[in-house]
C-alpha cells in the first residue's frame, strides 16, 4: 500500500507524529487507496512559518508572471485529465463522466486565472484638490488557509488556491479527510508548473485538529472554507473571535420548481440529474421538487419510472449512472431519513434502502428515494440530506412555489421549469438564492461566473468569476500630492 506525504516547506515529509489515516474507495471499503498523514498542530505550525517565506517571493512576482504558471497548470491538468479523473473515482466514488467534469472545472479555473493576472485593475479616481492623485490597486494579503469538502475534490481547491495564488499570496491546503490523493496530485502539478515550493503547502488530517489549527493559527489571516453549515458556525465562530478574512460556502436545500406550463420531458432530465446525479452529495442537489397541481401525478410517475432504472455501481464501470455515498456514516445518516418521512406522513414512492445486488456488497450505496406528500416546514422539506433523497411537495401556483422554495434556512441554488416568460422574470427576482437555472437544473455552475449562496448558505463572499479575486486582495489607497503644499481635503478645498 503506498504511504503519501505532506507537503511542507518545501518537502514531501511524514506526520510530525508518524501516525496515518487509511483512505479507503467508497465502492468498496476492501480497496484501500492508501494511507495519508494524520498530521497535528506542528504540522500546521511549520506549514505557516515555511508559507509566510514564500510569500515573500511570491508577493513580489508579477502578476503576469504569476498568471503564467496557473496557465502551465491548466495545460498539465489537461494532459492528466483521464488520469486524475479516475483515481478521483476511486476514492470519491462519483462517476466517471463527473470526476472528467471536476477536473475540467480546475482546468477552466486555472485558464481564467491565468488572464486574470493581466488584468487585476484598480482604479484612478479624481481627487477632491488640485495636483493630488487617487488611485487604488490590490494587494496580496499573505496566507491563506484553504479548507475543502469531499464532494468536489479538485474543482473546488482550485476554486481556492488558484484566485489566491495570481493575487499573490502563499497558500496552506487542508483536503478532506475522505480524498485527499487528489489534493496530493494538484499539489504535484502546481510544483510542475512552476509554482516556488514554499507558496503551497499540503497538510493532510482531520478537520477537529489539522483544519482547527489553520482557522486558529494567529498567522494565518485568510480562511476560506466549504463544507457543512455546522462546521461552518465552528470556523465562523474562531474567524470572527480573531478578526479574520473569512469565505464561508455552506449546505443548500435546493428546490426544483415545475409548473403546469413546463416542458415535462426536459423538467426530468433536470431532475434527474439534479437529484441522483453524484449520489446527491452536491451543496446544489435538488433535494426537493416542487411541482404545481395540474401535472403533479403525471410528473411523479414519469419520475418513478425513470429513477427505478437507474443503475447504481462503481463509477469506473461504464453504464454506471449513480455511485456511492461517501462513507459508512453518511449512508446511516441518509437511512435515518426513511424513517424521519414516514413519522412526519410522507408517501415512500421507490427506494429508501441500501442497494444490494452484484458488485454492490462493499460500497455505500444506497437507492434513489423518493417521497411524495412532504409539507413546507417538515424536516423533509427543512434539512440538508446529502444523498439521493428527493422530496416531492404539491402547490396550487408559482406564488406558492417560491413561498415553498425560501422557506428553508438555505440559500444557494434553484430552478424553475416553465414556459412563461414573466413568471421566469419574476422566479430570478424573487427566489431567495445566490443561482436561479430557467429551464435547466439546481446544479450546473460555470467556473468563470460567482457561485454562492445566501441565508446560512454563505457569509456574502463568492467562489470563481470575478468577485472572488476581491476576497484574496486587499484594496490598497494611494494618493500623490504634487502641489508642494499642504492641502486639507474637506477643509481647503471648501
Ligand atoms: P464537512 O463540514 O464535514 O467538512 C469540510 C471540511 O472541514 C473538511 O476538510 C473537514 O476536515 C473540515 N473540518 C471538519 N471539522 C473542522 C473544524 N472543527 N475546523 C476546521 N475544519 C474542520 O463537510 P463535508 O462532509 O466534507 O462536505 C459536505 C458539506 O459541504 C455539505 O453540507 C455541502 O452542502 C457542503 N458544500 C458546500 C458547497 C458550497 O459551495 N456552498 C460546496 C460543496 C459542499
Amino acid at each position: 500500500m503506498t504511504t503519501f506525504r505532506n507537503f511542507i516547506a518545501g518537502e514531501w515529509v511524514a506526520p510530525s507524529t508518524g501516525e496515518y489515516f487509511d483512505n479507503v474507495n467508497p465502492a468498496d471499503a476492501r480497496d484501500v487507496v492508501g494511507r495519508f498523514p494524520k498530521s497535528t498542530r506542528a504540522d500546521v505550525d511549520r506549514a505557516v512559518e515555511s508559507a509566510w517565506r514564500g510569500f515573500a517571493v511570491w508577493s513580489r512576482t508579477p502578476a503576469p508572471a504569476r498568471g503564467d504558471v496557473l496557465r502551465r497548470v491548466g495545460d498539465l491538468l489537461a494532459a492528466r485529465k483521464e488520469e486524475l479523473a479516475a483515481l478521483m473515482t476511486r476514492e470519491m466514488g462519483k462517476p466517471l463522466q463527473e470526476t472528467r467534469g471536476d477536473v475540467q472545472e480546475g482546468i477552466d479555473t486555472a485558464y481564467y486565472a491565468a488572464t486574470e493576472g493581466r488584468r487585476l485593475f484598480g482604479h484612478v479616481v479624481p481627487s477632491e484638490l488640485r495636483n493630488k492623485w487617487a488611485m487604488t490597486y490590490r494587494r496580496p494579503i499573505g496566507v491563506c488557509g484553504l479548507i475543502t469538502p469531499f464532494n468536489f475534490p479538485l474543482a473546488i481547491p482550485t476554486w481556492k488556491a488558484f484566485p489566491a495564488l495570481l493575487c499573490g499570496n502563499a497558500v496552506i491546503l487542508k483536503p478532506a479527510e475522505d480524498v485527499p490523493h487528489t489534493a496530493t496530485v494538484l499539489v504535484e502539478v502546481l510544483l510542475e508548473a512552476g509554482l516556488p515550493p514554499e507558496v503551497i503547502q499540503l497538510v493532510h488530517g482531520m478537520g477537529e485538529t489539522v483544519g482547527a489549527a489553520l482557522v486558529e493559527h494567529p498567522r494565518v489571516p485568510v480562511v476560506s472554507f466549504t463544507g457543512s453549515t455546522e462546521t461552518g458556525s465552528i470556523v465562523g465562530q474562531e474567524c470572527g473571535r480573531r478578526h479574520k478574512r473569512l469565505s464561508l460556502e455552506m449546505g443548500g436545500k435546493n428546490a426544483q420548481i415545475v409548473l403546469d406550463d413546463a416542458d415535462l420531458d426536459l423538467a426530468l432530465e433536470g431532475v434527474l440529474w439534479g437529484a441522483f446525479g453524484t449520489t446527491g452529495q452536491r451543496c446544489t442537489a435538488t433535494s426537493r421538487l416542487i411541482v404545481q397541481a395540474g401535472v403533479h401525478d403525471r410528473f411523479v410517475a414519469m419520475l418513478e419510472a425513470r429513477a427505478k432504472a437507474l443503475r447504481l455501481g462503481d463509477g469506473r464501470q461504464a453504464g454506471t449512472d449513480v455511485g456511492p455515498l461517501i462513507h459508512a456514516a453518511s449512508r446511516e445518516k441518509v437511512e435515518s431519513y426513511v424513517g424521519v418521512g414516514a413519522e412526519q406522513g410522507a408517501e415512500l414512492v421507490t427506494g429508501g434502502r441500501r442497494a444490494e445486488g452484484a458488485g454492490l456488497e462493499h460500497g455505500f450505496f444506497f437507492e434513489p428515494t423518493i417521497f411524495t406528500g412532504v409539507t413546507g416546514g417538515s424536516r423533509l422539506d427543512q434539512e440538508e440530506i446529502f444523498g439521493p433523497v428527493l422530496s416531492v411537495i404539491r402547490v396550487a401556483d408559482a406564488d406558492e412555489a417560491f413561498r415553498v422554495n425560501n422557506g428553508v434556512k438555505y440559500g444557494l441554488s434553484s430552478s424553475l421549469y416553465t414556459r412563461d416568460l414573466n413568471v421566469a422574470f419574476r422566479a430570478m427576482q424573487e427566489l431567495d438564492n445566490g443561482i436561479t437555472y430557467v429551464n435547466a437544473p439546481t446544479i450546473g455552475a460555470e467556473a468563470h461566473l460567482p457561485f454562492g449562496g445566501v441565508k446560512e448558505t454563505g457569509n456574502g463572499h463568492r467562489e470563481g468569476g470575478w468577485e472572488v479575486y476581491e476576497f484574496y486582495s486587499e484594496t490598497k489607497v494611494c494618493y500623490v500630492d504634487y502641489s508642494g503644499t499642504l492641502q486639507r481635503a474637506q477643509i481647503d478645498n471648501y
